[in-house]
């Protein structure tokens, strides 16, 4: 019953620590009090501020695209983008099963119905080959877009994910969808810093959105950026999340139902000093990713390393076990030892909000359901 002690020890060296180990903690190791203190010195801490700013030129900066906007989390964020490039009530999103719940919420805010299709096996993403037999099958261009032929709904985008920080093959996914003139969010919430052929995530489709909550590579608290390579995107993105006010020194004029989902600026200090560690960050996971790597050569479990033609942020680091006996084993086993490790999510339609949307046959996403595990992936 100790198959996985050697493991187990590994980690706790790796880590050199004889406590709990978590799965993921945040660092602050620069200029985070002191930008914290900044705001309550200057009394900017709400939803206006210089950090708010120099945050979205920072985010402009690292993912290489024209304009980016501060949030209060991915999630918000992920639901703008969706009305940004046109999803109304009743239409259809196509994404992932494989993935965390908040990218079918996202969907469902908007009044959306998530089609779930299959990811690939190497990448955990949504698969291009899936996309295009949906889309074969039950596609059709009218004037005004895409439509289902089966339910009559407008398609009105496409949400792929990148798992754990690995890039999904994006731009066969962004080619797919232009043309069936399906506009492409990528739900980049897990993978800042990555990238696919040397450009960063995120910046492929009409919209990208990334998450700064607790667990993510950086952290600002709570918080989310939607970026876009389209200024008109961008502005619209930036009046819709902030009560979608006309400019005006005093009057309060609202033309449209806009949303309060600013990022304070008491969080924006909190991203900015983050992002200034990012390189570091991301230099201090691919090590670990290495020790990893060697360390489980050989043997029954598969660490997941990232694909020929990409850089993966190896936010969150993953194993795949043989099969769900050996993985639930090796849940108990680490999880008793103080050593965190979790599954992989449940997919979407095993949940109860999301049991009756349209699925292909989900075999790639099934089997990794059953054996991928997230081990300990601090900075250290
Ligand atoms: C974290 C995450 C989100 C949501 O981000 P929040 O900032 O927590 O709202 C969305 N999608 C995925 C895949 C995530 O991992």
């Amino acid at each position: 019953m100790d198959g996985f002690q050697e493991t187990i020890s590994f980690i706790r060296e790796s880590f050199n620590s004889n406590d709990f180990i978590p799965l993921h903690e945040p660092r602050f190791c620069g200029n985070e009090k002191k930008y914290l203190n900044d705001t309550i010195e200057s009394t900017f801490v709400s939803s206006v501020g210089a950090y708010v700013d120099k945050f979205e030129v920072m985010m402009q900066d690292i993912t290489s695209t024209n304009k980016a906007v501060a949030v209060v989390n991915g999630t918000a964020g992920i639901q703008v983008a969706l009305r940004l490039v046109g999803v109304n009530a009743g239409d259809e999103v196509i994404t992932q099963a494989l993935t965390f719940v908040a990218t079918a919420n996202a969907i469902a805010y908007n009044g959306a119905h998530p089609v779930f299709l299959d990811v690939d096996l190497d990448t955990m993403g949504l698969s291009p080959v899936a996309l295009s037999n949906f889309l074969a099958e039950n596609g059709e261009i009218r004037k005004d877009g895409c439509y289902n032929i089966k339910t009559g709904r407008k398609i009105s985008a496409c949400l792929p994910m990148h798992t754990f920080g690995f890039p999904v093959r994006i731009d066969e996914l962004v080619n797919i969808c232009n043309s069936w003139q399906i506009p492409v969010v990528e739900d980049a919430a897990e993978s800042l810093g990555s990238e696919f052929k040397g450009q960063p995530t995120g910046s492929f489709g009409e919209v990208g959105v990334f998450s700064f909550n607790g667990n993510k590579i950086v952290t600002c608290g709570g918080g989310g950026a939607i970026v876009s390579n389209s200024i008109a995107l961008g502005d619209r993105a930036k009046y819709l999340t902030t009560t979608a006010k006309k400019p005006h020194p005093y009057e309060y004029y609202h033309d449209e139902l806009g949303f309060n989902f600013r990022m304070p600026n008491l969080n924006a200090a909190l991203a900015c000093a983050q992002l200034e560690s990012l390189d570091k960050f991301l230099e201090d996971k691919r090590a670990l990713a290495n020790l990893y790597d060697n360390f489980f050569k050989g043997s029954d479990i598969r660490f997941r390393t990232e694909m020929p033609e990409t850089k993966a942020n190896y936010w969150l680091m993953s194993v795949e076990l043989k099969n769900r006996e050996e993985r639930d084993l090796f849940l108990k086993e680490t999880n008793m030892a103080k050593v965190m490790t979790r599954p992989i999510w449940q997919l979407m339609y095993k949940l109860p909000m999301y049991e009756s949307c349209f699925r292909d046959e989900q075999i790639n996403a099934e089997y990794l359901e059953d054996r991928i595990v997230n081990i300990p992936s601090s900075v250290r």
